[in-house]
């Protein structure tokens, strides 16, 4: 019987999967099915098939989809010719990239314009990765390791850039930051990291938490980059911890411990955090706010650009029942939630 509980925060949803969880909703409420979806739309087993279930079909390549369809690009984020591809193969094309993930396309495009090669740190095949990559693919070297920075010879060491996914464990950036920093002592780094506030703050807080408890349970699937990245932060303190990615998969944990802790990756919905709260029975649950995140970002601007076309239209057939600012239906975007959007589906 487990004691304490303490459930961890910021868990769970980011900023830039609560905006790709709600501007496919949207997309399944405008357009009729099905909707072509490049690469998962968040790296979430649950999601993906909820998804599936109200007529979107998943993609790896703009050549699946048929002409004129319409299609959503992954919070992953793409690479400029396969959004190109996209683009002209579908009739309508939303692109709901993280403006997180957009940053570090945007770095690796004007350094590559600087002719300064860009080492970036990832995970060979990861979407993000790929996406990345693809900006400047002639630039770009990809590392996944320290020992990876032996094998890279600069054409030019003094102009080398270090960029990240931005969904990797501290660790495993720092370690690589510290060995390109000695290896090129005029090394361009991004002024702010690469790596995201969810993905710092979600390692962050199970970090503190972890010498207080014997075990940590961390909800999410294996697909998901950010929740292995917290995995292995937890894996380091030495810490038990599970990856969990449903409510039954608690079973096959022989033992908890007395004291146990409960954290969700950035694309884990929270009723799988609830069932296994609910299942796990503790005697008493203690809740632990590391930092709040009041981070938002809006819908993709396609998305709403189709929005305010379909207002101006609807204000000339009907002038008398004007859409107005108070009554637009993306004004409550900011308090209208993923969960709420996967609901109404
Ligand atoms: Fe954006 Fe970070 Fe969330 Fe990825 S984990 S979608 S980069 S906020």
């Amino acid at each position: 019987m487990v004691d304490n509980l303490i459930v961890i925060n910021p868990r769970g949803f980011c900023a830039g999967v609560e905006m790709a969880i709600k501007a496919l909703s949207w997309m399944l409420k405008i357009f009729p099915t099905p909707i072509y979806c490049y690469h998962e739309i968040v790296h979430n087993d649950w999601i993906v098939e909820v998804f599936k279930k109200n007529g979107v079909i998943f993609v790896e390549s703009p050549q699946e989809i048929p002409t004129d369809s319409v299609a959503m690009l992954s919070a992953h984020g793409t690479s400029p010719e396969i959004k190109e591809r996209f683009l002209k193969k579908s009739s309508i094309m939303i692109d709901s990239v993280c403006p997180l993930v957009t940053k570090v396309h945007h770095e690796a495009k004007t350094l590559s314009e600087k002719r300064t090669h860009i080492i970036y740190v990832g995970h060979s095949g990861h979407d993000e990765a790929v996406g990345a990559m693809g900006v400047a693919p002639k630039s770009m070297t990809l590392i996944e390791s320290p020992e990876d920075l032996n094998k890279f010879i600069p054409e030019n060491p003094n102009k080398v850039a270090l960029l990240a996914q931005t969904t990797l464990a501290i660790s495993e950036w720092d370690n690589i930051l510290e060995r390109s920093k000695d290896l090129y002592p005029n090394l361009i780094v991004p002024r702010k990291s690469d790596l995201c506030y969810a993905t710092t703050n979600r390692q962050e807080a199970a970090k503190e938490i972890a010498p207080e408890v014997d075990t940590i349970l961390v909800v999410g699937s294996s697909t998901s980059s950010n929740t292995k990245a917290l995995v292995k932060t937890i894996n380091n303190l030495d810490t038990e911890v599970y990856m969990l990615n449903n409510v039954d998969e608690i079973n096959k944990i022989k033992n908890l411990g007395k004291r146990v802790a409960i954290t969700a990756g950035a694309s884990a919905p929270d009723h799988i955090v609830q069932e296994i709260i609910n299942k796990i029975n503790p005697k008493k649950i203690e809740y632990f706010i590391n930092t709040e995140e009041e981070e938002y970002f809006p819908l993709p601007i396609e998305l709403r650009k189709i929005y305010k076309n379909t207002e101006v239209l609807l204000n000339q057939i009907f002038p008398k029942s004007k859409i107005n600012k108070s009554n637009r239906i993306f004004a409550n975007d900011r308090e209208w939630t993923a969960t709420d959007a996967l609901v109404a589906l």
